[in-house]
């Protein structure tokens, strides 16, 4: 396939000279981020830091991290390294986990934002010609305006419908022949669900490719997705602390992200001892912003899982890779001291042949973990006949406890009984949080 780049000479640079330039922008970027940023001067004087200390890339280590908490210790303005005048948007994370928070943008910030959701649109094979439908949600929350800004930079004809009333996206879809399509992996399954409900067969749906992200989802669901829409589905990761969308996106080899890394450079560390780990090692994806002016983020513990890989890659580009996030360290639910997480669930129901449409429950009894999963059965699964249900419900739970290593209560639930979700999933209910 021929390769489409937005910015051709950063996105194939030579390692030795994107590694320059991030020095470069590096001890550019701690100096700014040192006078104009007391917050973060303070840890910096802690661990006995001056800017002079860090002479490129290799003296990265040196700094200190910053967390989510640092960030709402700091809310809403502590970590803000230019005067508000300078300013022109703010954005704010979903809380998925818990006080939301603010980030700030520059005209420049958001430029480079927009461009990195742009290289993102153009690794799908699209072009000005293409009709990109962003079904993300627009607002505070950095999907919606982040594809938006990238489709316009690549020259779509762009369709912001936002996320939700799915009648009318489909609407849409179908009379404006959109090509492109961007939201959360749950939102495109359901709205492949939906079409599909409609009597639309893949080949009827104008739709060639889809950019999917801002939440886990399995390669499994990628298959789903695929099928039902008839289309490629890119994944693409980003956060709201970094800028949003598009801080790494998946090319046509589809096997992990890359990073634009002139803008952010990424580290894995340990997330216990805080050391930084070889490429190809599992650990907690840190993020440095290396340009970005009003919230510049060094050394921010994005507390997402995963793995750097620095293969070749057939796409040409030499940007460094990250695989799918495995989870959070923060969504990872300890049961009965085990580690779970959703995406390991997932992953069971979809070799099981079930929909993603699911919930994990998990209570605390007399002291006691107790741990449900409902699970919808598609309506070609369905059946009212008892016994039948609970050898359904049996198998899944001998398959999950394979997976996972303790024994959920599965329990198979109507089709369409689990609320969709026309943004980020709520997968988990965790109620021994409410005691
Ligand atoms: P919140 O932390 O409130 O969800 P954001 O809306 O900024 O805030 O979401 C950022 C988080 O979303 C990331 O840290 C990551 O956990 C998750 N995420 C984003 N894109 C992906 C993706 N492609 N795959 C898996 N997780 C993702
Ligand atoms: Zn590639």
């Amino acid at each position: 396939m021929a390769q489409n780049y937005y910015q051709k000479e950063i996105e194939t640079m030579p390692i030795e000279e994107m590694k320059k330039l991030q020095s470069e922008k590096l001890v550019k970027q701690v100096k700014h981020v040192y006078e104009n940023v007391p917050y973060y001067r303070n840890l910096m004087n802690e661990k006995g830091i001056k800017p002079e200390d860090v002479h490129g890339i290799d003296d990265l280590h040196k700094l200190p991290f910053l967390t989510k908490t640092d960030l709402r210790d700091a809310y809403p303005y502590g970590l803000l390294a230019k005067p508000l005048d300078d300013c022109v948007r703010i954005q704010s994370t979903s809380g998925t986990t818990g006080r939301r928070v603010v980030a700030f943008y520059t005209q420049h910030d958001i430029d480079l934002w927009e461009d990195c959701c742009a290289r993102a649109i153009t690794a799908t094979g699209a072009t000005k010609k293409d009709v990109c439908q962003v079904a993300y949600g627009y607002g505070l929350f950095t999907g919606g305006p982040g594809l938006n800004g990238g489709s316009h930079k690549v020259g779509c004809l762009t369709l912001p419908m936002s996320s939700g009333n799915t009648e009318r996206q489909i609407q849409f879809m179908m009379d404006l022949n959109a090509s492109l399509i961007c939201c959360t992996p749950s939102y495109a399954a359901y709205i492949g669900e939906t079409l599909r409900e409609q009597g639309y067969k893949p080949e009827d749906i104008p739709l060639k490719a889809g950019i999917f992200g801002a939440e886990p989802w399995t390669e499994e669901m990628r298959k789903g997705i695929e099928a039902t829409l008839g289309i490629k589905a890119y994944d693409i990761y980003g956060l709201t602390e970094t800028t949003g969308p598009g801080v790494a996106f998946e090319c046509s080899e589809q096997t992990g992200m890359h990073i634009n890394e002139d803008h952010f450079y990424a580290e894995i560390i340990d997330p216990d001892t805080g050391e930084v780990l070889p490429e190809g090692s599992k650990g907690e994806l840190v993020f440095t912003s290396l340009d970005k002016e009003a919230f510049p983020l060094l050394r921010y513990r994005t507390r997402d899982i995963c793995v750097l890989s620095r293969k070749k890659c057939s796409c040409g580009r030499t940007l460094i890779k990250m695989a799918k996030p495995m989870g959070r360290t923060d969504d990872m639910l300890i049961i009965r001291g085990v580690n779970v997480f959703p995406s390991q669930i997932e992953t069971v129901l979809l070799n099981e042949g079930y929909q993603p449409n699911y919930q994990i429950i998990v209570d605390r009894v007399k002291n006691t973990d107790t741990f449900e999963v409902n699970v919808e059965m598609s309506p070609e699964q369905f059946t009212d006949k008892v016994g039948e249900i609970l050898a359904m419900e049996k198998t899944l739970a001998e398959a999950m406890k394979a997976m996972l290593g303790i024994n959920p209560a599965v329990h198979l639930v109507a089709p369409k009984s689990i609320a969709r979700s026309e943004g980020k999933a709520v997968r988990v209910i965790d109620k021994r949080k409410l005691v």
